[in-house]
């Protein structure tokens, strides 16, 4: 590395002799963010193409959120569910609303809302739909990912995700993802759910093919299964549109939200579904201490408040238009194989003689680009969708330098 960067090296050698090393960040040191930049304790600045996996879809404290948690840390932030407080109602009513559904279930972390869903599609199986006592099953996609619990990656393909982590949890088929056949094959009447991410993000922002989604839809209403859409990071504007489902005209039985409901402020998950779903749990059945708690609900209300103006998927939409117009041109150049997403969201698959995604991924960030790799040579492209037009361009030509120079 050129620049000399004592404070960034100091920081991340004590913070890697005092963590655990579940996670292998880009050596840089972030100490301030605004909108789509962050700065670095070195005073350097990045553009980020990351957005905390879009949990950061509105940006580094966008400032209608920002004000939204300053006066609610003002009034009350913690309550438990013990008791009612004044922002509960608002937050379930303008979130279903938004969902065009019925009844929320509110939670913290993406993976407690799929936990969430998956206990839901087991009760409402057991309740509803007859399954016999500890035999109800859910479909899920090969590539998965939807979360980190013991339980969620028991369905997980990804050998790293997996390995070392069992007993696994039982009562999950996992089909190839994209195959309708396969999906028709695995569902019986034992089948409660079929869990999907209507665009696998993890696994490099696969987007199923046409009719694939409605495909889910029809087999699952056929069946009498419930067809559960993770949108932890597909949706709420990712895509160009609320829902990535909304792409097939498809609306599920039960969406999994998180990541930008919590206006990269805060953790909020929530599912969202019908009440005769979500009827099925009785008091003591489920919870958590801190899901729907007052700040999370104050920040995620002004989250739907935002997405209601429908200004985020549509800028979403546009420069999604533009960022994959270019990318298409990249990608005739050879130095890039294969382009896949939709809205402000992309897979870029680079050559391999190029070498790896966290190659390029560190040839950027010299450059003042923050992007994560996936597997292999993918980089996934995903900036908050606040970005500026002119700043989307200027990571662009220094992705083209980048793959220029080889
Ligand atoms: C990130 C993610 C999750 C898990 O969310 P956490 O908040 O990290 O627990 C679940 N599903 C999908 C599709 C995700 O992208």
């Amino acid at each position: 590395m050129s620049q000399q960067r004592p404070l960034t090296d100091t920081l991340i050698a004590t913070a890697d002799s005092h963590s655990a090393h579940n996670y292998h960040p880009l050596p840089v040191v972030i100490a301030e963010a605004e909108g789509a930049w962050m700065t670095d304790v070195e005073g350097r600045r990045y553009l980020d193409l990351l957005a905390g996996y879009s949990a950061l879809n509105f940006g580094h404290r966008h400032p209608r959120l920002v004000a939204a948690a300053k006066a609610q840390l003002d009034r009350v932030t913690l309550t438990s569910r013990a008791f009612h407080h004044d922002r509960f109602a608002a937050f379930c009513t303008e979130l279903a609303e938004l969902c065009g559904m019925e009844a929320v279930l509110p939670m913290n972390t993406g993976a407690e809302a799929v936990e969430t869903a998956v206990k839901t599609a087991r009760l409402w199986g057991y309740r509803v739909k007859g399954v016999p006592a500890d035999e109800a099953r859910i479909v899920v996609a090969a590539g998965n990912f939807h979360g980190r619990t013991t339980t969620i990656v028991s369905f997980s393909t990804d050998p790293e995700a997996r390995e070392g982590f069992g007993p696994y949890t039982p009562g999950f088929d996992i089909v190839p993802y994209g195959d309708r056949a396969a999906l028709e094959a695995a569902v019986d009447d034992r089948t409660v759910a079929v869990l999907l991410e209507p665009i696998q993000g993890e696994a490099g922002v696969l987007v199923p093919p046409p009719g694939y989604l409605a495909a889910a839809r029809e087999i699952t209403a056929r069946r009498g299964a419930l067809l559960i859409a993770d949108e932890v990071q597909s949706g709420l504007g990712r895509t160009g549109r609320t829902f990535a489902c909304e792409h097939e005209g498809v609306v599920p039985d039960m969406y999994v939200l998180g990541k930008a409901l919590g206006g990269g402020i805060l953790p909020v998950s929530a599912v969202v579904s019908s009440r005769a779903v979500l009827e099925v749990f009785t008091p003591g059945s489920h919870g958590s201490t801190f899901g729907g708690n007052p700040l999370a609900c104050a920040v995620a209300l002004e989250v739907v408040a935002m997405l209601r103006t429908g200004e985020y998927q549509q800028r979403s939409a546009e420069l999604g238009a533009y960022l994959h117009g270019e990318l298409a041109e990249l990608a005739a150049t050879g130095a890039v194989r294969e382009v896949r997403g939709r809205g402000l969201w992309a897979g870029v698959d680079v050559d391999p003689a190029f070498g790896s995604g966290r190659r390029l991924s560190a040839l950027l960030m010299e450059r003042g680009v923050l992007v994560k790799d996936t597997h292999g040579s993918t980089i996934r492209i995903a900036p908050p969708l606040v970005i500026a037009k002119e700043d989307l361009a200027w990571a662009l030509q220094q992705l083209r330098e980048v793959l220029a120079a080889g």
